[in-house]
């Protein structure tokens, strides 16, 4: 029979793409139920979903914030059998520290990390006790990366990536596999959220410095790795629809290549100075030649790879 997939924020971007390809499978496997707060934000997924809307794609309202939205989203479920569930709703959070207000990062882990948390646990035991079932959590490369900037969103998905970690393990005797995405740049609504406005936002409780390396360094440097490196929803799509279809899925799915000799730097030194200085050599000296920028840096990763002899796979 088909598999029923639950995914979480459908109403753009990654969430919808995947939904999408889910649908559109030509042997018919999947049953995707596409999720989104605000089911007045649905026409752009039922447009892309065209003839396959009610026939292998369906529409649910579910609000990952909310106990009781998650609760009766999955309840009206056939026997709430669930065989595939995608976490993939999520927040930005971008700028200097000391500028943002407490609840405002209360509203990244609420939405980011309890979001999953809350959609998991609601999940989790039916899979438990079918001895079935296959979780994927759409982190982050800020998942495994501290970036300057983006301190409260990168701990959000670093909480996410612990809390996986440890559940994985445990799941594995009862059949069940979970899996993270981890993506680095990918262009969808989140990068416009994120980037734009920033620009001419002002900074009145932070120091001109601070203000500087935000605005001057942090900021182009971003959009030029957007630009450099971004991947389509449809990659990650793509990529989502292979660990559903691994017989082993791996823990970790980074999707772009380039991340791995920034991550190896971790790994490599555990001192944790080596990856320090380099995103610190990558936003304040490597900046003005940003263009020849993310050349310099893999050919000085792969260096320092060579040198404490790893590779990165
Ligand atoms: P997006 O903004 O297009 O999609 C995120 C979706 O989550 C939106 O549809 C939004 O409405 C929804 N959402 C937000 N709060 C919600 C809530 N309380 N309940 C239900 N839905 C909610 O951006 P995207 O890039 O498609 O993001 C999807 C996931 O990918 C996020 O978890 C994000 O952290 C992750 N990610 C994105 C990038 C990137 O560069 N775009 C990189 C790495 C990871």
């Amino acid at each position: 029979g088909q598999k029923v997939v639950l995914i979480t924020g459908c109403s753009s971007g990654i969430g919808l793409r995947i939904a999408v390809m889910l649908a559109e499978d030509e042997k018919q496997r999947y049953h995707v139920i596409a999720t989104m707060r605000d089911l007045k934000r649905k026409d752009n997924l039922v447009k892309a979903a065209g003839d396959l809307y009610s026939k292998t794609l369906f529409v649910a309202e579910l609000d990952v914030c909310s106990d009781e939205s998650v609760k009766q989203c999955i309840d009206s479920i056939k026997d709430r059998h669930i065989d595939i569930l995608i976490s993939n709703a999520g927040i930005g959070l971008v700028g200097p520290v000391e500028s943002i207000p407490m609840d405002e990062m209360n509203n990244v882990f609420e939405t980011n990390f309890y979001g999953s948390v809350r959609l998991i646990k609601e999940v989790m035991p039916d899979m438990k006790n079918r001895r079935a079932g296959r979780i994927i959590v759409i982190s982050s490369v800020m998942g495994l990366q501290g970036v300057a900037f983006n301190e409260v969103y990168a701990a959000s998905k670093f909480a996410l990536e612990g809390f996986c970690e440890g559940l994985a393990a445990q799941l594995l005797s009862f059949n069940v596999t979970l899996s993270m995405l981890e993506p680095g740049p990918v262009h969808t609504e989140f990068e416009l959220k994120m980037i734009q406005g920033m620009k001419e936002k002002e900074w009145p409780s932070v120091d001109p410095d601070t203000v500087n390396y935000f605005r001057n360094f942090y900021l182009p440097g971003a959009v030029d790795i957007f630009e450099i490196l971004g991947q389509t929803p449809d990659h990650i799509a793509k990529r989502t629809m292979s660990v559903i279809e691994a017989s082993n899925p791996h823990f970790h799915n980074l999707t772009n290549p380039l991340y791995s000799p920034i991550l190896a730097l971790k790994y490599a030194d555990e001192t944790g100075c080596l990856s320090v200085q380099a995103f610190y050599c990558m936003l304040f000296t490597l900046r003005p030649l940003m263009n020849v920028g993310m050349p310099v840096l893999k050919y000085l990763t792969f260096g320092f790879m060579r040198k404490w002899r790893i590779s990165p796979n």
